[in-house]
This record gives C-alpha cells, sequence and structure tokens, in this order.
C-alpha cells in the first residue's frame, strides 16, 4: 500500500527524522488559515498524489507570500496532474500540502528497500539527488552508493559514517545526516514497510538536514499490525473495481486491454494472459480468483470484470481441483442471468463433473462458448472480440 508525501512525513518524523512543518488542505479556502500561521515566511504549495515527478509536472510551487499561495492552492485543487510516473491520463488532485519551503544548499537521495536478492534491507545514497535522479542511475551509477544488510542485520553507526562520508558530508552535518539516516531505517522496520525513500534529503543553506520529500511503501499483509498506516489508504488513489475486489479477497489488476479474464492461480493467470497475446489480445485485467473457486467467489468476479465497460469479452479459465465444475458453471449461469449477458463469454473448465459443467454451460441460453483447451478458448475469445 502507498500513501502521500505528507502522511509519510508524519509517520517518519515520529521517530526523529526532520521534516518542514505544514498543513495539508483539501478545500481551496482553507489556504487563509494556513498562510496566516506560516506567517510572511515562504512556503511550498505541494500536490498530493500517489506518483513521483511532480515537479517537473507542475505539482510543486515555492510561493513568496500569501496571495500567491491561495492561487496555487487553487489552481492544483481539482487539475488533473501528468508526471512521467501518473501514466498519460494523470491523476486527480484532491489534497495538497502547504509546507515551510528551505533555501538549499545540496539535494541529497537517500532510501531504504527490501532487496529481493538478498532477502535483507538495502540503503540506496547518492549526493545527486532531486528531480533528476533517474538520470544519475542511468549515466552515472557510480555516484549511486549502497548498503545491503543481511536478514536481520541492523543498520549499525559504521554504516552511517560511511554513508554519510560517500555522500560529501562533514562535520555537524554528517552528524545530523547520520541521525536521520537512522530514524528512517528505524521507521522502515518498526513500521514494516517496503520503501522509504526520500528525494531530495537536503541540506540547507542554515546548515541543517533536512526531508524535503517522502514515498512511503508498505507490506500489504501486515497491514492488520499497522493500524495507522492502515488508515492512511486513500480510496482515491485506486480503481474502483480494485477496490471491490479487495473486499472480496480477489487478486485483481486492471490492464489496458479488451479481454476480461478470469482464472484460478497466479501462474495460469500468466500462462492464460501469455497465450492471449500470442494470438494477438490484451488482457482487460488480471483477475486470481485464488484458492477456492466456490460458485459465489466466481460469480462476484465475473460481475466485477463484467462491469468494465473495456471489457469487450471475456474468457474463464478454470481448474476445478477441489470444486466441482457443473457447481462453478451454475454459479456462471446465475451470474449471467443477473447482468444479462449480452457479450462474448468463452469458458474452458477441467477437473472434477467437467462434461456436466460444459452441459449447463452449453443449454444456458445465454452466448457463451465452452471449449475443452486453453488454446482453443484463447483463440475463440480473440476472434469474437474483434468481430
Ligand atoms: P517530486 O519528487 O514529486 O518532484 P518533491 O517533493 O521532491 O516532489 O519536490 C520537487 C522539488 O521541489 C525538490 O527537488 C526541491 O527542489 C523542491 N522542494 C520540495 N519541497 C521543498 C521545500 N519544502 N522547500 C524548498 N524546496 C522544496
Ligand atoms: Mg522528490
Amino acid at each position: 500500500m502507498d500513501i502521500h508525501e505528507y502522511q509519510a512525513k508524519q509517520l517518519v518524523s515520529k521517530y526523529g527524522v526532520n521534516v518542514p512543518v505544514g498543513e495539508v488542505i483539501y478545500q481551496p479556502h482553507e489556504a487563509i488559515t494556513v498562510t496566516s500561521w506560516l506567517d510572511e515566511e515562504n512556503v511550498v504549495v505541494k500536490s498530493q498524489i500517489h506518483a513521483g515527478g511532480r515537479g517537473k509536472g507542475g505539482g510543486i510551487k515555492v510561493c513568496k507570500g500569501q496571495e500567491q499561495v491561495i492561487s496555487e492552492v487553487d489552481r492544483m485543487i481539482g487539475m488533473k496532474l501528468v508526471t512521467a510516473q501518473t501514466g498519460p491520463n494523470g491523476k486527480t488532485v484532491n489534497r495538497v500540502y502547504v509546507e515551510k519551503a528551505y533555501d538549499i544548499d545540496k539535494e541529497l537521495y537517500f532510501c531504504i528497500t527490501i532487496d529481493r536478492e538478498t532477502g535483507g534491507n538495502t540503503i540506496i545514497a547518492s549526493k545527486k539527488g532531486g528531480i533528476d535522479i533517474e538520470k544519475v542511475a542511468e549515466e552515472n551509477p557510480e555516484e549511486i552508493y549502497k548498503v545491503r544488510l543481511g536478514p536481520g542485520n541492523k543498520l549499525l553507526s559504521h554504516h552511517v559514517r560511511t554513508i554519510s562520508y560517500e555522500l560529501g558530508l562533514k562535520g555537524s552535518i554528517a552528524r545530523k545526516a547520520q541521525k536521520n539516516f537512522l530514524a528512517l531505517y528505524e521507521a522502515f522496520t518498526s513500521l514494516d514497510a517496503a520503501l522509504i525513500e526520500v528525494n531530495p534529503l537536503a541540506v540547507t543553506k542554515d546548515r541543517d538536514i533536512v526531508a524535503l520529500d517522502c514515498k512511503a511503501s508498505f507490506d500489504d499483509n501486515a497491514l492488520y499490525r499497522q493500524r495507522q498506516v492502515a488508515e492512511m489508504k486513500d480510496d482515491n488513489e485506486y480503481d474502483p473495481l480494485e477496490l471491490e475486489a479487495a473486499r472480496h479477497d480477489l487478486n485483481y489488476v486492471k490492464l489496458d486491454g479488451n479481454i476480461g479474464l478470469m482464472v484460478n492461480g497466479a501462474g495460469l493467470s500468466m500462462a492464460t494472459m501469455d497465450i492471449i497475446k500470442h494470438y494477438g489480445g490484451n488482457a482487460a485485467n488480471f483477475m486470481d480468483v485464488a484458492g477456492a473457486a466456490t460458485p459465489e467467489r466466481v460469480a462476484a468476479a465475473f460481475k466485477l470484470i463484467y462491469r468494465d465497460n473495456d471489457v469487450k469479452g471475456i474468457l474463464i479459465n478454470i481448474f476445478g481441483g477441489m470444486m466441482r465444475c457443473n457447481d462453478i458453471a451454475q454459479g456462471l449461469v446465475n451470474a449471467a442471468k443477473e447482468v444479462g449477458l449480452n457479450k462474448p463469454l468463452v469458458v474452458r473448465l477441467e477437473g472434477t463433473n467437467v462434461e456436466m459443467g460444459m452441459e449447463i454451460l452449453k443449454n444456458s441460453g445465454f452466448p457463451i462458448t465452452p471449449v475443452p483447451t486453453m488454446d482453443q478458448a484463447a483463440k475463440e475469445i480473440v476472434q469474437l472480440v474483434k468481430g
């Protein structure tokens, strides 16, 4: 799960990370109260969306004085912000963060992430932080410094001393940076984070270290014990169908093709997507009904996929291991009745009572095509959708 920048800053500041003072606002008129407590100081207005690259996309603005703050807040709330990370459609800005602006001397990069190779945590740092960090990683990888910790290993003082040295920091600035690194690491492990990225971690003109941006992602499987984090979820950032699927414990991801898929098992789902692609089609979603494909779950998943307007046809590929295929087929026919099925539906079932299941589908009176193999199923649905 991802959260907004201001929420990430709220969380890490409790562990001692130095962040600017600020306030989140949802309505343009609130800008007036915020600027009154921020006084005549320079402030920065920052669009809050779950994507980076906001600075380059026009979603971050350093302002001089109250009038400019009010007009920037007004401009940003409700706008579609397109950045390198949002995709071409952009994301609607529903909240902005107004925070103290600092005079920046240097922008550093600091990130902690779970390392899939070592199974431990990896720290990534660079003295070339800021909005062009991707370019640095590509063109000057020697400017990126990494510390790989083994599983269960802690971040120790010698590690943070080396990191601050690699970032070219000295004296009191180095000590402040080290304190922030340790605090970020403590936040990372205590909160079951999968990623905490501070870019930029700024060295300010008045010789301080401040986290000016903060991105955090969390392990969904640990959210049950991270109440405070779980409550930060912003439903506006998710596809409504994905939210609905999560309520039914279905693994659903929206994609940009036009063939709706329902499969059981992640491996079979991926194989089905591949074979559709092979025959020239494109999946509109990834849907793994997982575990027990009960008639109820199959029906819920089916209705969800059906509601997606991009879906021009549906392919169901289910291996009924524990479940009987006739029950699954009956669940499907019931769901088809409920939605008044009028899009092509190709079904491939395998397992116990498969013949009975196929009979039920054939005699349903709906445009359902039962097929015996995955290969035929893919060919059939691609053709039906094209036709
Ligand atoms: P993004 O990474 O989405 O572009 P950032 O929060 O990193 O958003 O902001 C982009 C840039 O704006 C930063 O690299 C920094 O130069 C500037 N900036 C952001 N917050 C502040 C702040 N509080 N004070 C001064 N400059 C800031
Ligand atoms: Mg940033």
